[in-house]
């Protein structure tokens, strides 16, 4: 069982793979990344998109949908079956609203159109199958909804879909931009590898669902110039600090200062996945890869990642240095501080018995925690 998380800049596409029947996307910020990726997959085993879940409104997670969906349609005589929360009426962005009226155009001749009302939903399994897999919609179920919605004022992201998807005892959670106690109250158990919820933005509760998600491993879906500042500092530290390691698909200047500046030497390495990099190809494009696609291959017991996340640390620290975000060092305590004040010297009385040395230690960790 395969999850590909597609780099595709600042939003989310995930591609899964089951070991048997259909494809399944989760989200789709850019249709030519997909499109290539999904073509790719068809040549080689002949298996097209069954499912797409569309996890929630926003435009960095459903802007590429009806593209992905017209090119499937073209290649399957069979319809597709679509999750989304089309009884959502307020507030609906012009995207959405296209999305809404492309699944009406061709409901139920093309497309099969489904919405969750109780959690968790099964979008498919084979619980026959060695071992037994499955891939479930855990958030919201319609009670939260309707609780969310009322304290929200039907803000999209709390409403986001959150995916698992299990094989044998491994689980990987593909969180969209849910809240983090969400996370914590949809999961069964620790999973291996989460998709980070709201591409590593600052949320509270981070510790406490690194904590009990125990992931060995995040995918940071984000773009390099995203006006957000995603990832925060205190996201990835969080993570650092529950033993989770890192993947960002993209670079960005919260641990480059200029990513243009080493784009030269980011995008060699991503040279064998060049179907991947239509992305990258485009004219004009400012984005620069980090871990780029991220391949994840769930085993009964356990899943390997590509790039590997231990790999993937060294070589950051080898291009960048301890300033990257997953190998700075880490504050001792508390989010990161702020650079110290710049004082004049000053002859100041020495204390007998001061250890200098010390100061220098604490003045590295701020210099580092800081940037
Ligand atoms: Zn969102
Ligand atoms: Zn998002």
């Amino acid at each position: 069982m395969h999850i590909d998380f597609l780099n595709v800049g600042q939003g989310d596409c995930t591609l899964v793979t089951p070991p048997s029947g259909d494809l399944l996307l989760i989200d789709c910020a850019d249709s030519t990344v997909a499109v290539a990726h999904l073509q790719r997959i068809r040549q080689a085993t002949r298996r097209t998109l069954g499912t797409v879940i569309v996890s929630h409104s926003d435009l960095d997670h459903c802007g590429g949908v009806i593209a992905v969906l017209e090119d499937t349609l073209r290649h399957r005589a069979l319809p597709v079956t679509v999750y989304a929360d089309i009884d959502r009426h307020k507030n609906i962005p012009k995207t959405w609203r296209n999305l809404i009226a492309f699944l009406e155009r061709n409901y139920p001749a093309k497309l099969r159109v489904r919405t969750v009302s109780e959690t968790p939903a099964v979008v498919c399994e084979d619980s026959s199958a060695t071992p037994a897999w499955s891939v479930k919609i855990v958030h919201p179920d319609h009670v939260q909804r309707l609780s969310l919605a009322s304290q929200e004022r039907l803000a999209p992201n709390p409403l986001s879909y959150v995916v698992e998807v299990t094989l044998g005892s491994t689980s990987v959670l593909v969180a969209g931009d849910a809240h983090a106690k969400a996370l914590i109250d949809a999961s069964t158990g620790p999973v291996s590898v989460l998709r980070a919820p709201h591409h590593g933005a600052h949320l509270s509760g981070l510790s406490d669902m690194y904590n009990a998600l125990e992931p060995s491993a995040a995918v940071v879906s984000v773009g390099t110039n995203n006006r957000h500042e995603h990832p925060h500092a205190d996201h990835i530290m969080a993570a650092r600090a529950a033993g989770c390691a890192i993947a960002c698909t993209q670079l960005t200047p919260r641990c480059c200062l200029s990513p243009l500046d080493v784009r030269a030497e980011f995008l060699p390495r991503y040279k064998r996945y060049d179907v991947l990099q239509t992305r990258h190809a485009r004219r004009n494009n400012r984005e620069v890869p980090c871990a780029g696609t991220v391949f994840v291959t769930l085993r009964a017991n356990g899943c390997e990642i590509e790039p590997d996340p231990l790999a993937h640390k060294m070589w950051v620290e080898s291009m960048l240095g301890d300033r990257a975000l997953c190998v700075r060092p880490q504050a001792s305590q508390g989010p990161p501080k702020s650079p110290p004040p710049i004082v004049p010297p000053e002859p100041e009385p020495v204390l007998p018995g001061l250890d200098y040395g010390a100061t220098s230690d604490e003045s590295g960790t701020t210099r580092s925690a800081s940037i």
